[in-house]
C-alpha cells in the first residue's frame, strides 16, 4: 500500500509575515493526522524559516528547483545541496511553469532529477500536457516523451527514490480540475509505463495529481487506484485549505 503525499507548492508567493501564520495553523492542523506525508516547498529565502518552525513537526520541505550545477559562478542559482544543508527533503523539478518561463528541456529537467538525487534529495518530477495537447490526443505521447527522458538519462531505478506529479497545464492555476476518471486514466498510463521497466518500482512510486486540487475535489481525485496524493498550487497558501486536502489523503490510507 502506498502512503498518500501532499506537497505544497508556494510558488512566489507569501510574506515573512503570512508564512508564520500560514505554518503556525499547518503546525497545528497535522497534530492529529496520520497516514499522510506531508510537504511544504516554499520560496528559496523563506526555507530557514521553515525549517525552524517545522523541525521536529511531521511536515516536511523542499525547493521549488534546484540548479544544474553543484558549485560556482552561476547569479542567482541555488544548487541540491544548497537545499540540503536547510533540511530540505523534497525539491520539485520540471514544473510546468519553470519549463514554459524558464525554456527548461526535457532533457535539463533530467539532468536536474539527476543532481537531485546525486545529493540525496527527493526530486518531485512534474510532468504533463498542455491544452492544445490534449485536445490533439497527444496526451499520452506527451508524458511519455517526458518520463523516458528521465528514465534513459537516469535509469528506471532511479524512480526509486523519486516521486512523479501528473499535472495537466491547462488544470494549473486555472481552477479547471481534470476529472478523476481523466487523472486516474493518465496515471494508470504512467504507472503502466514504469511498470514496463520495473514492476516493483512501479508499485512503489508515489504519482500525484496536481492541477486545481481542493478540499472539494481532494478526496474523489485521491480515492482512484493510482492516484497517490497531490501538488498542490493555490489551495497550499491557506492552512485550512491545506490541512482538508491532508486529511481527505489520510482518509485513503
Ligand atoms: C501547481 O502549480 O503545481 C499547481 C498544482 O497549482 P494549482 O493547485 O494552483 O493549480
Amino acid at each position: 500500500m502506498r502512503q498518500p503525499l501532499v506537497a505544497g507548492n508556494w510558488k512566489m508567493n507569501g510574506s515573512r509575515e503570512g508564512i508564520f501564520e500560514l505554518l503556525k495553523g499547518i503546525r497545528e492542523g497535522v497534530k492529529d493526522l496520520a497516514g499522510v506525508d506531508i510537504a511544504v516547498c516554499p520560496p528559496y529565502i523563506y526555507i530557514p524559516e521553515v525549517q525552524g518552525q517545522l523541525h521536529g513537526s511531521p511536515v516536511s520541505w523542499g525547493g521549488q528547483d534546484l540548479s544544474l550545477q553543484q558549485q560556482g559562478a552561476y547569479t542567482g542559482e541555488v544548487s541540491g545541496s544548497m537545499l540540503l544543508d536547510f533540511g530540505c527533503k523534497y525539491v520539485i523539478v520540471g514544473h510546468s511553469e519553470r519549463r514554459s518561463y524558464h525554456a527548461e528541456s526535457d532533457q535539463q529537467v533530467a539532468e536536474k532529477y539527476q543532481s537531485a538525487l546525486d545529493v540525496g534529495l527527493v526530486p518531485i518530477l512534474c510532468i504533463g500536457e498542455t491544452l492544445e495537447q490534449r485536445e490533439q490526443n497527444a496526451t499520452e505521447d506527451v508524458v511519455a516523451r517526458q518520463l523516458d527522458t528521465v528514465i534513459a538519462r537516469c535509469g528506471i531505478a532511479a524512480l526509486k527514490n523519486g516521486v512523479i506529479a501528473y499535472e495537466p497545464v491547462w488544470a494549473i492555476g486555472t481552477g479547471k480540475t481534470a476529472t478523476p476518471e481523466q487523472a486516474q486514466q493518465v496515471h494508470g498510463f504512467i504507472r503502466g509505463m514504469i511498470a514496463q521497466h520495473d514492476s516493483a518500482v512501479a508499485e512503489k512510486i508515489q504519482i500525484l495529481y496536481g492541477g486545481s486540487m481542493k478540499p472539494s475535489n481532494a478526496a474523489e481525485l485521491i480515492s482512484k487506484p493510482d492516484i497517490d496524493g497531490g501538488l498542490i498550487g493555490g489551495a497550499a497558501l491557506k492552512a485550512a485549505d491545506f490541512l482538508d486536502i491532508c486529511k481527505a489523503a489520510s482518509f485513503q490510507a
